[in-house]
């Protein structure tokens, strides 16, 4: 059975992230879409409100599950009994780092595969900090995140 993990910040999910996760559940058996937490990141949202935000998107799909993680990816792969990494890439920006990335983890588990999707044209200007960066100074984000969480992020930003 094909396991991928999708592991990111998600702080908020975006139509980018959506894309990612609707595309992946028709190639892989189960997608496992993982909040991470980063002590470095100064999150906007709880990791708890992210996986809340996750599980309205996948919901839709019976092979999406939504989880957190602190610490290595390897070892979190392990525990969930998957082999696959996936990730999404935007731009050459997202390249250096994703194959450092890509590489390191190789480095420390031989058997787990890193795989990229190519982001979709018209996200591939999408990021959460983008969206944060607008939503923050009153402009229009509708059209940047899935419906469902659209009303959370609003209430978090009024608050
Ligand atoms: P960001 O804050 O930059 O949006 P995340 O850590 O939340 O980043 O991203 C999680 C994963 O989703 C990463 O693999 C990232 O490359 C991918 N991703 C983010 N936005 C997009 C997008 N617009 N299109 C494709 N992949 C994306």
């Amino acid at each position: 059975m094909a396991i991928a993990i999708y592991p990111g910040s998600f702080d908020p999910i975006t139509n980018g992230h959506q894309d990612i996760i609707d595309r992946a559940s028709s190639i892989f058996d189960k997608v496992i879409v993982s909040v991470l937490e980063n002590p470095r990141k100064k999150p906007l949202f709880t990791v708890e409100e992210r996986v809340e935000m996750l599980n309205l998107i996948a919901a839709k799909y019976p092979n999406v599950e939504v989880d957190s993680f602190h610490g290595l990816l390897i070892d979190y792969a392990k525990k969930k009994n998957s082999n696959i990494v996936l990730k999404g890439l935007r731009a050459i920006a997202d390249f250096e780092f994703e194959f450092q990335m890509a590489l390191v983890n190789r480095k420390l588990d031989p058997h787990l595969e890193t795989i990229f999707m190519m982001t979709s044209n018209r996200y591939s200007y999408l990021s959460s900090s983008i969206v944060k960066e607008i939503a923050f100074f009153g402009g229009d984000i509708s059209d940047l995140v899935p419906p469902e969480v659209y009303p959370l992020i609003r209430k978090k930003l009024q608050s």
